[in-house]
Order: C-alpha cells, then sequence, then structure tokens
C-alpha cells in the first residue's frame, strides 16, 4: 500500500447524488492515486472501479461522499467487499500505510507467495494484512488463484528492476557516474507512483547502505 494525498475538491458531478462514478470522478481519482489501485498497486489496471472506502449499504452521504470514494482494480474490490470494511486508510496523513506492513516480493517469477507481515498489533494492520494476503496470495478460486500468480508475476518483475540497479550500485567496476545513475532509478522505484512500491521500500530499507541513501525519499 501506499500514501496518497486528497488535495483536490470535490469533482462537480457528485453534488447532483446521481452517480459517484462521473468522469470527472475518475479522473481525479486517477491523479490522487496516481493510475494505481489503492490495495494491490499494480499501475493503469486493465479493470477498474471506483470504490466506496467505507460500504456505503444505502447511505446517500457515504454514497456520494468525495472522502469515501477510492480507486481499485476490481479484483482487489471484489476481495475487499464488506468483509474488510476497517482497514488502514491510505489517505490518512497520520498513518504511514507502507511502514505498517513489511511486504516481502517474490523471489522468483513463479514463487508462490509474497510476505505480508504486520509490523504492529493495531486490529486495522492485521486486518489490512489480511486483505492483503488475500490479494496476493488467494488460492480459494480458479479465477483467483490464476489472477494471483499474475500479480505476484508482476510484483517480481519490477522487483527485478531493483536487483538490476542494486547489481550495477554495487558492482565493483560501476563507476561514480553509473552509481549516481542506479541511485536515480532506486528513487523512481520507490516513488509512491510507481508499481508495487511498497515492496521495494522494503527491500531497500532492509540494505545497510541504501536505506540510508534513500529513506528521505519515502514520503
Ligand atoms: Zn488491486
Amino acid at each position: 500500500m501506499f500514501n496518497a494525498v486528497r488535495t483536490i475538491e470535490a469533482p462537480a458531478s457528485l453534488a447532483a447524488k446521481q452517480r459517484y462514478d462521473g468522469d470527472d470522478v475518475y479522473i481525479e481519482l486517477c491523479k490522487i492515486f496516481f493510475d494505481k489501485c489503492y490495495i494491490c498497486e499494480t499501475k493503469e489496471p486493465h479493470d477498474i472501479n471506483v470504490e466506496h472506502f467505507h460500504p456505503h449499504k444505502g447511505d446517500v452521504h457515504k454514497k456520494f461522499d468525495w472522502g469515501n470514494l477510492y480507486l481499485a482494480c476490481s479484483r482487489c474490490n471484489n476481495i475487499k467487499l464488506a468483509e474488510f470494511d476497517d482497514i488502514l486508510d491510505c489517505c490518512d496523513t497520520e498513518v504511514n500505510v507502507f511502514r505498517a506492513i513489511r511486504h516481502v516480493p517474490p523471489i522468483t517469477p513463479y514463487a508462490k507467495t509474497a510476505q505480508l507481515l504486520s509490523m504492529s498489533a493495531d486490529p486495522k494492520v492485521e486486518l489490512s494484512r489480511q486483505l492483503l494476503d488475500r490479494v496476493y496470495n488467494s488460492d480459494h478460486s480458479v479465477n483467483k488463484r490464476v489472477s494471483g500468480a499474475f500479480l505476484r508475476r508482476k510484483v517480481f518483475y519490477q522487483y527485478n528492476l531493483l536487483l538490476d540497479q542494486i547489481n550495477s550500485y554495487y558492482n565493483p567496476v560501476s563507476t561514480n557516474s553509473e552509481r549516481e545513475t542506479s541511485l536515480e532509478r532506486m528513487q523512481k522505484l520507490i516513488h509512491r507512483s510507481a508499481p508495487y512500491s511498497a515492496f521495494i521500500r522494503w527491500c531497500i530499507l532492509d540494505d545497510a547502505e541504501l536505506s540510508d541513501l534513500l529513506v528521505g525519499f519515502m514520503d
């Protein structure tokens, strides 16, 4: 997960209380969430939903409340449903969502799991971890098993981009300028707008040298 900042005013179409997923809502949500699903961090997923963070259950205020609308891929939306209605809020500026849950990427393209670990006993953290575990590792149906494996491969390929830069940075024959370039590329990979940034950030945090150099870029 990644933190998002809801700086934009409520889109005009919400005031009419006719629909909550108008074009203007979708466009503004794409800006706020960097075109990513706020749960799995897939960039530009093939199927996107305007999701109610707290299920509206017919409550008109909750249904058209700008602060309750999030951008999620249809797969995560389907997994979350009403079962996970009290998870960490990535738009809450008081909560650092990526640090709350340790994300360990799959280490091969066909790894059977990606590991998610709660970093505290907070029930919201644990519920969020359970949701993420189901998103990345679910095998309770054929569809979820296949799409989960596909998702883990995408996380692995992003992790592999990071490994390329780590290898370049620590290559004993790299020049200073090559090392600088690798650091700049790692900054791009850990940026909130990058796919699967929580996984990539935790890899960097685990490295004694790189964490010191890059922790300042994990806003
Ligand atoms: Zn998703």
